[in-house]
């Protein structure tokens, strides 16, 4: 059993976690993170950062070790371990991974992962000219022929934001109709940028440093395809099935705040609208990608974290004993 309670635990490592450790620590409260196996979260797969601001060129995990190296030095204690379990039926809160352990208030930063396609080849250049952000990797494309795969309102905003800096999109889709909103496909279809391949499935990203292009299957007919970078639009997956059952989730497992829920028309069981970052349980915050499906930039995780980890130091003050 847990010998003492924290006043916060941080589960999550990521930009929206290490920003709440940093408002936290410096607020006293001692924050115990546990960052997760492995840590750091997605920035630690994108090689060049240019739009974190006040730092213009950086490699992701660089800007992640950075930041840890900035909560530590205020009192954050870091495991580098996952939650396994967590009870937030009664206060204190527990949470489990290599024992027990108890909080007043918890923050959940445990980020998404982007869906790939799972070809060994796409892993091999995932930074290489293969991507999920055209928001973040867009700009590297200047006047360059890409690809985007998917069929959803993703893939469609994807090619768009894309059309202001390639030269030529080709929008590769395994189906023979979008699932996107009408408004999008017509956008897309209506865009002289940008190409669309039905029916077609990528068999391999071809390159061996970089994206040269990829080999297609349509109709039973095998071709290769020249680009410059291919941008993975298929989806993304909230880290929140550990949640399931204890806070409230939508439909696609993102957690519901009191903005977001507020934003929908909705009030959660615990509702306030002093803490914008509250969950339906008291005294439990989100922040991050595992709470955004729209901006799912570092910037705006660390806006978010912040936003927690002041959402907890007040509401700890107003409920302290
Ligand atoms: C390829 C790529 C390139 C990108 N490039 C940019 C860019 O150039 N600029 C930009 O601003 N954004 C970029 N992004 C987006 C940015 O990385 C994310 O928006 C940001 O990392 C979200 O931060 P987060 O803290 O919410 O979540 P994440 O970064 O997803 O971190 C979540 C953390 O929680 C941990 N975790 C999960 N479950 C548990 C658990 N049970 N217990 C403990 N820990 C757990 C994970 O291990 C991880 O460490 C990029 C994303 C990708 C995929």
């Amino acid at each position: 059993m847990a010998d003492n309670i924290e006043d916060v635990i941080i589960i999550g490592g990521g930009p929206a976690g290490l920003a709440a450790a940093v408002y936290t620590s410096r607020a006293t409260l001692k924050p115990l993170m546990f960052a997760g196996a492995p840590y750091g979260g997605q920035l630690m797969l994108t090689s060049e950062v240019e739009n974190y601001p006040g730092i213009p060129t950086i490699v992701g995990p660089e800007l992640i070790e950075r930041m840890r190296e900035q909560v530590r030095e205020f009192g954050t204690r870091i495991m580098d371990q996952n939650v396994l379990k967590v009870d937030f039926s009664k206060k204190p809160f527990k949470i489990t991974a290599d024992k027990d352990y108890l909080a007043k208030s918890i923050i959940i930063a445990t980020g998404a992962q982007a869906l790939w396609l799972g070809l060994e080849s796409e892993q091999k250049l995932r930074g290489k000219g293969v991507s999920a952000c055209a928001t973040c990797d867009g700009f590297f494309f200047k006047e360059k022929v890409v690809g985007v795969v998917g069929g959803g309102d993703s893939a469609m905003e994807e090619a768009l934001f894309l059309t202001k800096f390639a030269s030529k999109i080709h929008l590769i889709h395994r189906r023979d109709s979008f699932r996107a909103s009408k408004i999008m496909q017509e956008r897309v279809l209506n865009h002289d940028k940008i190409q669309v391949h039905w029916n077609t499935e990528i068999l391999k990203v071809l390159g061996e440093q970089h994206v040269e292009g990829v080999s297609l299957k349509a109709e039973g007919k095998t071709s290769d395809l020249k680009l410059d970078g291919l941008f993975i639009a298929i989806g993304h997956k909230p880290d929140t099935d550990l949640f399931k059952g204890h806070i409230e989730l939508d439909e696609k497992g993102y957690m519901l705040t009191n903005a977001t829920s507020a934003l929908a028309g909705k009030k959660l069981p615990a509702f306030n609208p002093k803490f914008q970052t509250g969950t339906s349980v008291e005294g439990v915050f989100a922040a991050g990608d595992n709470v955004d499906h729209v901006y799912r930039q570092a910037g705006t995780a660390v806006g978010m974290g912040i936003e927690a980890a002041i959402d907890a130091e007040r509401w700890l003050e107003e409920t302290a004993t």
